[in-house]
């Protein structure tokens, strides 16, 4: 459990998010972790880096909890987090969950103090740890004793499978030794993310292979625009239709001053074309062809998501389970009467050289025939009605 949100053992598949702003300042961060949340992000994590930020978190915390957001707050660690969950008890209280990245806590000696230090405090206050690890920065030591045996082997490995493994043995030894400390195996997460894509699916398949522990997936690093939403796409719905995988982020660089909560929302659309989730309404809409040199089509598919966008949180309020709605939207009568019957409610618009006809299929059934020039206006009043039904 992760605060009130269960993670792993067949629960729905976990959207998660984080916050770019300095934690230290406590306004932007309260606001961009609410837009996160509000995008449906159900645990958004930040970054607590200094002392500054920790002591912002409870204010962070208070102000949400004001605002009506009860979103998960997760607390990103790095080189100093034991000691700053020692000195900030408040910080420790407002966070469901603490991220370690076992690369960076030190080295040797310091590293295995360090590290028990954060999973006792963990422990006794009764918090589920990500184990974190990154090709980024992963454990130097390890990787290098990795290398040396690869080198001795007869037929050695590439450096990316040596890393890979090097990734999958830090995060296997560090939740061994959590247990050893006495934190439960059901009070973590383990994550091994990396920015190549064919590296991170085979090092999330070898995990699974290896361990129960839930796992958080993430292609790190993926980018900006197009580049980012395909890598992350393809990495994600590899290894989520295999199975594999209990909480997921994507980790899209936004354009300057761009919508952050577009990682959300993008794996939302994941999970919902996979079939794993539903977020949203569905509109199918053709691609168009040579039989559609009308824009009328377009223009109702595009009129059609705009309304479900705008109306999706009243419908939501008022009919649960109104988000798994089906609205068919085609070009013409190729694939339109088939394509509609399968969706709760769908047209089959006129191509050109066509009479402006256009029957409207409801449950499968043919409902009516809609024409002349108010079909758009027409089919948008029996969405509205059909989700009012
Ligand atoms: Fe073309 Fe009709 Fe197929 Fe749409 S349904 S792509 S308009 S043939």
């Amino acid at each position: 459990m992760v605060g009130h949100v269960p993670i792993g053992g067949g629960n729905p598949i976990v959207v998660q998010s984080m916050t770019d702003t300095d934690t230290a300042d406590i306004e932007k961060t309260t606001d961009q972790v609410k837009l996160l949340a509000d995008a449906g992000s159900e645990i958004v994590r930040i970054t607590v880096n200094n002392d500054h930020a920790a002591k912002a978190v409870p204010e962070i915390a208070k102000r949400l909890a004001d605002l009506g957001c009860n979103v998960l707050l997760v607390g990103d660690f790095h080189f100093i987090g034991h000691r700053l969950l020692r000195d900030h008890p408040e910080c420790t209280e407002s966070l469901a969950k603490f991220r370690i990245n076992p690369g960076n806590v030190g080295r040797g000696k310091r590293h295995d103090e360090n590290f028990t230090a954060f999973i006792e405090i963990a422990r006794d206050l009764g918090k589920p740890v990500r184990i974190g690890v990154n090709a980024g920065s992963l454990d130097q030591e390890l990787l290098v004793q990795k290398m040396d045996e690869n080198s001795r082997r007869a037929n050695p490995m590439s450096g990316d499978d040596v890393e890979r493994e090097a990734l999958v043995e830090s995060a296997i030894a560090s939740a061994s030794a959590a247990v050893d400390v006495g934190l439960a195996e059901t009070s973590m997460i383990i994550s091994c993310k990396v920015s190549r894509l064919g590296q991170m699916v085979e090092a999330y398949k070898t995990l699974s292979s290896l361990t129960n522990i839930p796992l958080h997936l993430g292609l790190t690093e993926a980018g900006m625009g197009q580049k980012g939403i395909v890598a992350t796409t393809a990495a994600l719905s590899v290894l989520l239709y295999g199975g594999i995988g209990d909480t997921i982020r994507s980790s899209l660089t936004p354009e300057v001053g761009g919508d952050r909560s577009k990682e959300v929302t993008l794996c939302q659309d994941i999970l919902q074309a996979l079939g794993i989730r539903t977020f949203r309404p569905s509109v199918t809409a053709c691609p168009g062809c040579g039989r559609t040199t009308s824009t009328l089509f377009r223009e109702l598919a595009s009129d059609i998501q705009k309304q479900i966008d705008i109306n999706l949180p009243d419908w939501k309020h008022r009919y649960p389970g109104s988000e798994s709605l089906k609205v068919a939207v085609m070009g013409c009568v190729v694939n339109g009467p088939g394509e509609s019957r399968a969706a709760d409610i769908g047209i089959s618009l006129p191509g050109s050289g066509e009479s402006p006809r256009a029957p409207v299929f409801v449950d499968g059934e043919r409902d009516r025939l809609l024409s002349g020039p108010t079909i758009a206006e027409e089919f948008i009043g029996m969405v509205n009605e059909y989700v009012d039904h």
